[in-house]
């Protein structure tokens, strides 16, 4: 059985901004607004799945990091960056940014694509939360406004 929830209707989602520098158009600093979808899937134990306030609120703990951000990638594959005096410099290529500290978010991805946001969100989700041993696994997706995104899923308890 699988247990759905709509971030877009629930109100797990969140506005940031990013750029993907190999991209010809997303290479220049634009935003979106994101949602997050999530599965879980298992078998009802005494009738109930999963209560899924807890995931929902670890999610939307996760959305509120990111929200109204600057979305820079902790690996330094693809984008510099070093942070001095409160400041983030931001470079690829021969584009170079300067961002207060505040407005920005590193995230341990290398590139701040939907793929990469699916599995961060899956890996902090299935890290930080005890799921019952019913539930066997969970699907993260984050879209990139609605109808369009990346999904990733975890197996959990005796499928890992
Ligand atoms: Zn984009």
């Amino acid at each position: 059985m699988l247990l759905e929830i709509d971030g877009w209707k629930v109100g797990l989602k969140f506005s940031a901004s990013h750029f993907i520098p190999s991209h010809y158009k997303c290479s220049r600093l634009h935003g979106h607004d994101y949602g997050i979808r999530l599965r879980i899937l298992g078998e009802p134990k005494d009738c109930i799945l999963y209560d899924f306030v807890e995931v929902k609120k670890e999610v939307r703990n996760i959305c509120e990091e990111l929200d109204h951000k600057l979305l820079i990638p902790q690996s330094k594959k693809y984008i510099k960056h070093h942070i001095k005096d409160e400041r983030i410099y931001v470079s690829f290529g021969d584009k170079h940014y300067v961002f207060p500290k505040s407005d920005v978010a590193i995230i341990p991805v290398n590139l701040v694509t939907a793929e990469e946001l699916a599995r961060y969100f899956t890996k902090r989700i299935a890290g930080r939360i005890k799921f019952p041993k019913n539930v066997k696994g969970i699907e993260i997706c984050v879209d990139e406004g609605p109808g369009q995104g990346a999904c990733n899923y975890i197996p959990l308890g005796d499928e890992k």
